[in-house]
């Protein structure tokens, strides 16, 4: 069995993101990029799959500028057996990234898709949906749980009213969600190891799709900020103010 894992470089989630003074976007010079963060419990689960012996490749891909390679490699230091990496030098929305990720599936003809269920730079939750309508395969969103069977895969996701659990026929997309493991932290030994693995590299150009963008971002502006809180002697002043200020009872 093989697994396709998608890795999106996106900026550290601990990182304070600043926003450009015209608005055009966020600032990305000098800033700590990392894997985003469902991509990696993605990562985890797929090399849990291999090292329980029901999965034999995986294969980690990612779509964007060369340093998107740092990414691949994270993947390969926790234990994926090769690398793609598509090169695109400007923005590809969850769209096209998704034409791309099917005609590397209809080239290495994986049995399932990992992906993050959200990346935390656009906040889409589109990728894995729209890839799975295209390839016409099953898909199992939000999973916080997998059971990898021969030729199906039991999955149990979140939902509002509890958990639920859903069973999918291979080959599927799936979607992770944070809950679904621990990732561990790459030793310094198999990130030596990593640089040995093979990495093949692809121009989005040469796929032949079309990757057009087709959402224009108008503007991008930062959060409102919170006025300050104030404090309260008592429950009956807090009851007078949000009476007589808030006018909210
Ligand atoms: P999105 O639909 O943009 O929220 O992204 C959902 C998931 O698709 C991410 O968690 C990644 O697993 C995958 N993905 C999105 N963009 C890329 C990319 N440029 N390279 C690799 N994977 C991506």
């Amino acid at each position: 069995m093989k697994i396709l894992v998608a890795v999106k470089r996106v900026i550290d989630y601990n990182v304070q993101i600043r926003v450009k003074e015209d608005g055009s976007g966020v600032h990305t010079d000098n800033v700590k990029m990392s894997t985003n963060p469902p991509d990696d419990n993605a990562v985890e689960e797929s090399v849990k799959l291999k090292e329980s012996g029901k999965v034999k490749e995986v294969i980690a891909i990612s779509i964007g500028e060369d340093k998107a390679q740092e990414t691949i490699r994270k993947a390969l230091a926790i234990g994926a057996d090769k690398g793609i990496h598509v090169k695109a030098d400007s923005y590809i929305e969850p769209l096209g990234i998704a034409k791309i990720l099917k005609s590397i599936v209809e080239k290495e003809k994986p049995d399932m898709v990992f992906l993050g269920k959200q990346a935390i730079d656009d906040d889409c939750n589109q990728t894995g949906q729209m890839l799975a309508a295209m390839l016409n395969w099953p898909q199992a969103t939000f999973t916080s749980k997998v059971n990898l069977k021969e030729k199906s895969v039991e999955i149990v996701r979140e939902i509002d009213e509890g958990l639920e659990t859903i069973e999918v026929n291979l080959p599927s997309v799936v979607s992770c969600d944070l809950r679904l493991n621990e990732p561990r932290f790459a030793s310094l030994p198999n990130i030596m190891k990593a640089k040995k693995k093979p990495m093949e590299q692809i121009n989005a150009k040469d796929l032949g799709l079309d990757l057009t963008n087709r959402i224009q971002q108008i503007k991008v502006d930062e959060p409102p900020k919170r006025k300050a809180g104030i404090k309260v002697a008592n429950v009956a002043e807090l009851v007078s103010k949000l009476k007589n200020e808030a006018k909210v009872l």
